[in-house]
């Protein structure tokens, strides 16, 4: 990560002549998912995601109580000043954008006169939409919208929206370059329709250290040695440590439901030249067009490759 960080610093001087101040941010992919719902956020602008579940689990509002119930949680993100550019056709087709992404709704409070106005106000009590709009931290001229469902869904689709609403409100700054490491990429992903833990990228990146020990009991605490470079919400580059330690490479084979044997047909050439010895590696690729793009301030890698054969 230093080489990379180092090298990002360097291209930027030379050829912008921009300082770029290391070490770059920092976020886990837990943080970059609870604040921005995405795991290449654009962090050019706020708006990050609030939890208002416990505020609401007990309320009159039976689609965020009984969402709350059913282990979900209730989400939201305030736009600032949004109000007048978020009218109530705008909020309808943002439901149908989330709609679209696969939220089941979306609920909201306008704040345009003195009191603010939602469709479920006359299913709260006072002090519940009070706690509400603090936690929001809401004022007259804000809209906030939020999404009831399980957490899977509702960051990623909060972060989607996040991200829409802000160019709509036109709040991301085109001058600015904010990076952002994402580390501690979870390993493994449980998969409700066969019942098991998958590979969330591929089983060959190492697993935090203080991680190995849950490998056979809990796999959703193991996280990677995985790190990706964002730039303005582009994910720029992924990089990890490899694994080197033929035991721990088989328990990894082990943890996914491999068998030895299977193991050993499909990977033993590199199981078998780790028992020799493979000297600590990891690494990463940053994807020179999409860089060139971001320098250049264009939306398209189409606008910076001589001869493009994708369509965006
Ligand atoms: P309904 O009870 O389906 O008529 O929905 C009442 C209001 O809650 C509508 O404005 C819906 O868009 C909104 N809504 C429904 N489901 C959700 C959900 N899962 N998350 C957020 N808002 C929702």
């Amino acid at each position: 990560q230093a080489i990379g960080e180092g090298f990002i610093q360097r291209v930027f001087k030379d050829a912008l002549g921009m300082d770029i101040q290391l070490p770059l941010p920092r976020l886990t992919y837990t943080e970059a998912m609870e604040k921005y719902g995405s795991d290449k956020p654009d962090t050019r602008f706020g708006m990050t995601i609030t939890d208002i579940s416990d505020l609401v689990e007990n309320c009159g509002f039976g689609v965020f109580a009984d969402t709350v119930g059913n282990g979900g949680t209730v989400r939201g993100v305030t736009a600032k000043a949004g109000a007048s550019i978020l009218t109530r056709k705008e909020i309808d087709k943002l439901t149908e954008y989330v709609r679209g992404i696969g939220a089941k709704g979306l609920a909201f409070i306008r704040w345009v006169d003195d009191a603010p106005t939602c469709a479920f106000s006359k299913f709260l009590s006072g002090e519940e939409l009070t706690a509400i709009l603090d936690r929001m931290q809401m004022e007259k001229g804000d809209v906030a919208l939020f999404i009831a469902d399980k957490k899977k869904t509702a960051l990623p689709v909060l972060g989607a929206l996040r991200q829409e609403v802000a160019r709509r409100l036109d709040v991301i700054p085109k001058d600015k370059f904010n990076f952002t490491w994402i580390t501690e990429f979870p390993f493994f992903e449980y998969d409700e329709e066969s019942g098991q833990y998958v590979a969330m990228h591929h089983p060959f990146t190492a697993p935090l250290d203080d991680c190995v020990q849950y490998l056979d009991t809990a796999p959703d605490k193991v996280f990677a040695k995985a790190y990706d470079l964002v730039l303005n919400g582009v994910e720029l580059s992924s990089g990890s440590i490899r694994i080197t330690d033929p035991a721990l490479q088989a328990k990894m084979f082990s943890a996914l439901g491999l068998s030895d044997e299977e193991a050993h047909q499909k990977f033993g050439f590199l199981t078998d030249a780790f028992r020799f010895g493979a000297p600590p590696h990891g690494g990463m690729g940053i994807g020179l067009d999409r860089l060139v793009m971001c320098m250049a301030g264009c939306e398209s890698l189409r606008d910076v490759v001589a001869f493009p054969k994708v369509s965006n």
